[in-house]
């Protein structure tokens, strides 16, 4: 079976829209800055912004604040036409959540219940404030599988009533461009991916 190419879907998408006269609502789920700045550049000409940091996976609360005070810092100093929202941690959720899974190798089902934990509130959110669409910076990075992000997206969509916008953004380029991106602000690039079980892991 061919394998579908979700930054083709975008580019469809994006190809589809009426951008100079009317940008839809799009609320981006955000990971981390150094993420951010690769897909930011590529969505701000096709819709009005708003970036959703949402990712009770970290490990410690002074993570969460510095992965997302980097991330407020980017936008200012970038001085993107976004909004932000900085979501409050909720460790306990990513621990019930994953519960029985501590064990699994990274890039495994924990991860992808991870995934799953932070599209889902992406989701109902989006839903809820009259979101045209929603989706994530997660496919930035060669770690994280963009097949599994991109079904859970498609499904958790239909499931709340909201527009998933396919992504693969590491595709051409794009995890290269971000690394560039990082380097010319200064961007703190976390050396494990989040959670406690990621430690002295990959980067993810
Ligand atoms: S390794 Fe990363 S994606 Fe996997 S569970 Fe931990 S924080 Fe989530």
């Amino acid at each position: 079976m061919n394998k579908r190419n979700y930054m083709r879907e975008m580019e469809e998408i994006l190809k589809s829209l009426d951008s100079d006269r009317y940008k839809p609502p799009l609320l981006l789920h955000v990971c981390c800055a150094p993420c951010a700045s690769g897909c930011l550049n590529l969505l701000i000409p096709y819709f009005d912004i708003t970036a959703f940091f949402y990712n009770p996976n970290m490990d410690t609360l002074e993570e969460y604040k510095r992965r997302a005070n980097e991330f407020e810092r980017f936008v200012r100093e970038a001085d993107l036409p976004i909004k932000t929202i900085i979501r409050q941690h909720e460790s306990h959720k990513f621990y019930e959540f994953c519960r029985g899974l501590e064990d699994e190798p990274e890039g495994g089902r924990r991860c992808f219940k991870c995934y799953e934990l932070r599209l889902r509130e992406t989701a109902k959110f989006g839903s809820e404030n009259d979101f045209a669409y929603y989706s994530t910076t997660l496919t930035l990075s060669p770690y994280k599988n963009a097949e599994v992000i991109n079904q859970l997206g498609e499904r958790l969509g239909v499931m709340h009533g909201i527009k998933w916008l396919p992504s693969d953004f590491k595709k051409k380029d794009g995890f290269k461009k971000s690394t560039e991106v990082s380097r010319e602000y200064g961007l703190y690039r976390q050396n494990y991916c989040g959670c406690v079980y990621s430690k002295g892991g990959d980067i993810a």
